[in-house]
């Protein structure tokens, strides 16, 4: 989609650190981390949110899980723990309009 940052990382239109790639996902570095570990991880389709998804999208959001599991492990954060987080809309601060789930760990994080 035109104009849309993550879809311009999916094609390496634009640079960025990417950890992990296969034909249902894309896996990099969040540009502006929160903690040690900060990977973003990111359906290949365009969806614009958790509220866009439909019954067919269910396969993007469970690879997206296993993804995380497989990250975690060569993070070295499998055992300490980590947060996955999809903000979804306004109230929530999503700022790219491109579903996407925060992969964060690597120190102890706060409650919520
Ligand atoms: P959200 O607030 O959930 O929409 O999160 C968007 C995230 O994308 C933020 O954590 C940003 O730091 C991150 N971000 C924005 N642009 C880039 C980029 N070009 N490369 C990597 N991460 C980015
Ligand atoms: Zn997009």
């Amino acid at each position: 989609m035109e104009d849309c940052i993550f879809c311009k990382i999916i094609h390496q239109e634009i640079p960025s650190k990417i950890v992990f790639e296969n034909d249902l996902v894309i896996a990099f570095e969040d540009l502006n981390p929160v903690a040690p570990v900060h990977i973003l991880i990111v359906p290949k389709k365009h969806i614009k949110s958790a509220m866009e998804l439909t019954e067919d999208d269910a396969k993007f959001v469970s690879e997206v899980y296993m993804v995380a599991q497989q990250i975690a492990k060569e993070k070295g954060i499998a055992e300490s723990g980590f947060r996955i987080v999809n903000n979804c809309g306004e109230d929530a601060g999503q700022t790219v309009k491109h579903i996407h789930f925060h992969l964060i760990g690597g120190k102890e994080l706060g409650t919520m």
